[in-house]
């Protein structure tokens, strides 16, 4: 009887696989059940070992107990692109691919039968279409169309522009041609709004996959999508390895966003881990985007991405104009100036509506004794607590500790408690006051958290005329509100003034995706913004509204400065019960890197928190000129690190391509 050798991935953080025998064959990407220790473990055959019998005891091998699906679960380009995520985010390899597995299959070892109605057709809903596109669509779905291959194209399309209807016939083709497609869009609550566009558009079941779906949910659509039976998936990150039959394009919707990136457990980009896919699938890609990437940007300049433009609104209207509000000698009611508080109630008395950005949520970010200056801080992170009014507790914003109120101060008993600045609750109360007989709607983190909250605001913001919104960056975020003719922003100096390096692109992103949510359709809509910095430099450039202009100005200043994307950045985390342990490691791995040429590195540092749930943080940022030569340095790092003793009290990771390098 012959016996086959095999090396199998399976859910631990270890960084290999581990080699199982059995008298069958299995093709990789399978799922099989495996014994470990004491326990069985599911795991993926990644390939046919290599290992000699001759030389190792092949008695002390173990057997894989089980062959769990008659498919395999991550077909050749999927597959390939889980490897190269593997390597080049230098995660655990079985956590890398069981994550992309709904959570039920990453823990039964019961095989998973559906009944699959394989002649799933999408009909074309043509009442939905009835109006012409605008020249400048045409032109950009005809270039769009002729794409057949791998080869990524950027949408650049300013907000109102009708890049949703582009994609909607680019569906439309593959459908026609029987492919699938996978569409992505930054988060959760973006989904029931393409969603819903989409069922418009194609009478057929439409697949989406996010969090909020129940574990069976999850399992459904995956298989449904993997057997062949569902063919428009419209999904948040975790949906990028979504096994799709026959795909045919992905698009990825606001491809500058940074929830895109997961930033914990395995740390990857949606967005890029999409575009290595599309590669190995060798099939399209579209990226939409307002306010593209500089990374898309480079690419495009460096002619390795397409560009198509979509710059004027299909309403044929001006984009609002960005002014900014100086407000250094003005009384702020709850972060509101006077003056902005008329510009709202003459909006509102024209039965319009108007949107407060504010990027903090809860009522106040400062819970402070006005007697002994203590203020209330997180016990497992040192992070100052937010009071939150609604619920009456003080909530941690790093690590969701939630803390009951005490009115008086814990280390002088005095009763004079103040809450400092402000946040949505606070601003959604003040106008509250001021505006009694107008709907006050908040929309972040705390309002839209429980299922069906998102569909029940928009229906409260689409049935009423004058109203106010009140919300986070979450508001800033593709989301359609034709009434709204008034966008404030109340803090955006803190973005302007900020030392983070990718400071500017936030900022200027956020500017001009929260401007885009004014003024659909309306000639008149402006957009204040509140600031003690009138003059600055970069606000004025952002005012134009000519954001590829700056995005220029930024590349051309990052290429000067050698920062990403003209170079590349990963950073090593450490958290560890006593400080010492967690800088100990980050000083032995900054000799280590020292001997390296071309490699800069600065830490290690505290982290942001410092603390999270009782363990001390800091982090090192390691730089290099190439992405292949970092790839290499960071391999023999992890080798050497494998082996210290120091790692046995101190977690690591690796994260690649931050967003937040704090
Ligand atoms: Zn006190
Ligand atoms: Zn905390």
């Amino acid at each position: 009887m012959n016996i086959f050798y095999y090396d199998v991935a399976v859910d631990i953080p270890v960084r290999r696989c581990f080699t199982y025998k059995s008298i069958s064959k299995i093709k990789k990407g399978t799922r099989v059940t495996v014994p470990f220790g004491r326990k069985t473990l599911i795991g993926i055959v990644i390939k046919v070992s290599s290992i000699s019998t001759s030389i190792v005891k092949t008695s002390a091998i173990k057997e894989i107990i089980s062959v769990d699906d008659q498919y395999i679960c991550f077909k050749k380009p999927l597959f390939n692109t889980l490897l190269w995520a593997s390597e080049y985010y230098h995660h655990p390899i079985g956590e890398v691919f069981l994550s992309f597995l709904p959570s039920i299959l990453r823990k039964q070892t019961n095989k998973s039968i559906i009944n699959i109605d394989e002649s799933s057709n999408y009909k074309i809903n043509s009442t939905d279409k009835n109006f012409d596109l605008t020249s400048e669509q045409e032109i950009a779905l005809k270039k769009l169309k002729k794409i057949e291959e791998f080869n990524p194209t950027l949408i650049y399309g300013v907000t109102g522009s009708g890049k949703t209807e582009i994609y909607l016939r680019l569906v439309e083709k593959l459908v026609q041609e029987k492919k699938s497609v996978l569409i992505l869009v930054p988060e959760i609550n973006l989904v029931p709004q393409m969603l819903d566009r989409f069922k418009k558009r194609f009478d057929g079941e439409i697949g989406a996959y996010h969090s909020k779906l129940t574990p069976n949910q999850r399992l459904k659509i995956w298989l449904k999508s993997r057997l062949g039976g569902l063919k428009i998936v419209i999904g948040t990150r975790s949906a990028v390895m979504m096994p799709l039959k026959n795909i045919g394009a992905i698009i990825i919707d606001e491809e500058h966003d940074q929830s895109y990136k997961q930033s914990e457990g395995f740390k990857f980009s949606g967005r890029d881990l999409a575009i290595k896919r599309a590669q190995l699938e060798n099939i399209p890609i579209y990226l939409g985007s307002a306010t593209p990437s500089l990374q898309t940007l480079k690419l495009v300049k460096e002619k390795k991405f397409k560009q198509v433009n979509l710059l004027n609104r299909i309403d044929g209207k001006k984009p609002p104009k960005l002014i900014p509000l100086d407000i250094s000698n003005s009384p702020l009611i709850g972060g509101i100036a006077m003056q902005t508080m008329g510009i709202i109630q003459s909006t509102i008395a024209k039965g319009e509506q108007a949107l407060i950005f504010i990027n903090r949520r809860g009522f106040a970010p400062l819970y402070e004794c006005d007697a002994c200056g203590w203020v209330a801080k997180c016990n497992s992170c040192e992070s100052n607590l937010v009071f939150h009014k609604s619920k009456n507790r003080l909530i941690c914003h790093k690590c969701e500790s939630i803390y009951g109120v005490n009115d008086e101060c814990p280390d002088c008993y005095s009763k004079e408690i103040n809450l400092q600045g402000y946040g949505t609750e606070r601003v959604e109360e003040v106008l509250e006051n001021a505006f009694k007989k107008i709907p006050i709607i908040r929309f972040d983190y705390d309002s839209t958290r429980l299922k069906g909250a998102i569909e029940s605001i928009y229906e409260k913001v689409h049935s009423n005329d004058a109203a106010i919104l009140v919300g986070t960056q979450m508001l800033s975020k593709g989301h359609d509100f034709p009434k709204v003719t008034l966008c404030v922003i109340l803090n955006a100096d803190s973005g302007l003034i900020s030392p983070e390096i990718n400071a500017l692109e936030k900022i200027s992103q956020q500017l001009i995706q929260v401007s885009g949510r004014a003024g659909r359709n309306n000639n008149l809509a402006k957009v204040i913004i509140q600031t003690r910095y009138p003059d600055d430099i970069n606000l004025k450039q952002i005012k134009t509204g000519n954001y590829q202009k700056f995005a220029d100005q930024c590349l051309q200043n990052n290429k000067n400065l050698d920062l990403p994307p003209y170079s590349h950045v990963c950073i090593l985390r450490t958290s560890s019960p006593k400080s010492k342990g967690s800088i100990d490691l980050l000083q032995k791995v900054s000799l280590f890197l020292a001997k390296k040429k071309g490699i800069s590195l600065i830490g290690p540092l505290p982290s942001i928190p410092s603390m999270i749930k009782g363990n001390v943080r800091h982090h090192l940022i390691i730089k290099a000129s190439s992405r292949s030569y970092l790839n290499r340095v960071l391999k023999s790092l992890i080798k050497d690190l494998e082996n210290w003793p120091e790692i046995k009290k101190t977690k690591w990771s690796f994260d690649i391509d931050p967003y937040d390098m704090s």
